[in-house]
């Protein structure tokens, strides 16, 4: 999710979607968003997880693409698992609780994020990164990403978030955020990418 104004007041809608929750939210804990942090140590992740990854992205222009990543305690990144982006589908359905459409903004579809996590706890894998990309925007955790994670409905709260930078039909960047437990607040470093 890119960085954006707000266009429409706080939603007063009994929805409940997790979409018009982080929307609140986001009224009414503005957070600045987060850069990556050249000094952190960059995160190794394996060139065939990126590739997926960046294929992705590619092939999801103009809209972000998403997903998740599971791993275990050896391998924290191992596979990718894709998920549909619903956020234009429910612009379509509901402009005023859902403002934006897919090229800025994503909502991973319910039914394909439960099938990863099924089918990676049945390989004794977990769920350990959310993944999106940026379409014309840099590699940063937007206030809106913030909000949308550290909503009660987030379903992954534990894992870490990849985001890729998609500029002029290429992947021009990508980094990893994770929570410092201490503070809640996320923290952006480098990917390294590395062998299998
Ligand atoms: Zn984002």
């Amino acid at each position: 999710m890119q960085a954006g104004r707000r266009t429409h007041p706080p939603s007063s809608s009994s929805c409940g979607s997790l979409v018009s929750l982080f929307e609140d939210v986001l009224a009414e804990t503005p957070r600045a968003r987060v850069e990556l942090d050249l000094t952190r140590l960059p995160v190794r992740v394996a060139g065939r997880v990126m590739n997926e990854l960046c294929n992705h992205a590619l092939e999801s222009q103009p809209e972000e693409c998403c997903g998740l990543v599971t791993g275990t305690a050896e391998v924290r990144f191992l596979r990718t698992h894709r998920c549909r982006n619903e956020m234009t589908a429910r612009h379509q359905q509901d402009p005023t609780t859902h403002p934006r459409t897919g090229t800025e903004a994503f909502l991973m579809n319910e039914a394909d994020y439960l099938r990863a996590q099924l089918d990676a706890e049945a390989a004794g894998e977990h769920v350990t990164a959310v993944y999106h990309s940026h379409v014309g925007a840099g590699v940063y955790f937007s206030e809106m990403d913030q909000a949308f994670v550290n909503s009660p409905l987030f379903p992954f709260p534990e894992a870490s978030h990849i985001v890729l930078s998609v500029w002029e039909h290429s992947v021009s960047g990508a980094g990893v955020f994770e929570r410092d437990l201490a503070s809640g607040t996320f923290a952006g470093a480098l990917i390294e990418v590395g062998e299998e």
